[in-house]
């Protein structure tokens, strides 16, 4: 982890704009830290979960929507079990990924990103991810220009056990999850 800087840029208007998105006030917190010393990513993060939740506080936008911890965040919703509180940490690190989408913000994962894209992507056209698909999109989005056979060995061993489709499935519903996409992006 980085060393954490100093604020910067604070706004009154970040805090508020990031509660009426979460639904829920993050006053409540009192910075135990119970939930960073759960959370199983820290060790990649340059903010740990509760000083992603202080700066929110502080209203530094910047700091907050242009942190990799918001990317690295695995949504395991440890931090959320384990706060006294009840504040769903990990339901905020959504919020503020879609809000610093939104923002254009320089993202500091891309790949994350492009993943995130690739894998929403694929669920929205077929409602069930097709993972042969999702990484031909995920290497075209990340410009991935590596031979596809060295992924060949992964994929045979997913294959052999069930994990991985050649061609994609057709569900159910599919309209359904279609108007589900649509609407959030209303
Ligand atoms: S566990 Fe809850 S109260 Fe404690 S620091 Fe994390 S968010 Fe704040
Ligand atoms: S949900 Fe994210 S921030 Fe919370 S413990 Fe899991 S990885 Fe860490």
């Amino acid at each position: 982890m980085a060393p954490v800087s100093g604020p910067t840029n604070p706004s009154g208007d970040f805090l508020a704009e990031v509660e009426a998105a979460f639904g829920q006030s993050i006053s409540s917190c009192f910075h135990c830290g119970k939930c960073s010393s759960g959370c199983p990513v820290t060790f990649a993060m340059d903010f740990l979960p509760n000083q992603i939740l202080r700066l929110v506080q502080m209203g530094c936008k910047e700091q907050a929507l242009g942190s990799s911890t918001l990317w690295l965040c695995a949504s395991c919703q440890t931090c959320t079990t384990r706060c006294p509180n009840e504040v769903d940490i990990a339901g905020l690190m959504d919020v503020l990924r879609q809000l610093a989408v939104r923002a254009g913000v320089a993202v500091a994962e891309e790949d994350v990103v492009a993943f995130h894209d690739a894998f929403l992507g694929s669920v929205a056209k077929r409602g069930r991810v097709f993972e042969a698909g999702m990484l031909a999109e995920f290497r075209m989005r990340t410009r991935d220009h590596r031979p596809w056979l060295e992924d060949a060995e992964l994929g045979w061993e997913m294959f052999r056990r069930g994990k991985l489709r050649l061609l994609p499935e057709r569900i159910r519903g599919q309209q359904e999850i279609k108007e589900i996409f649509r609407r959030s992006e209303d």
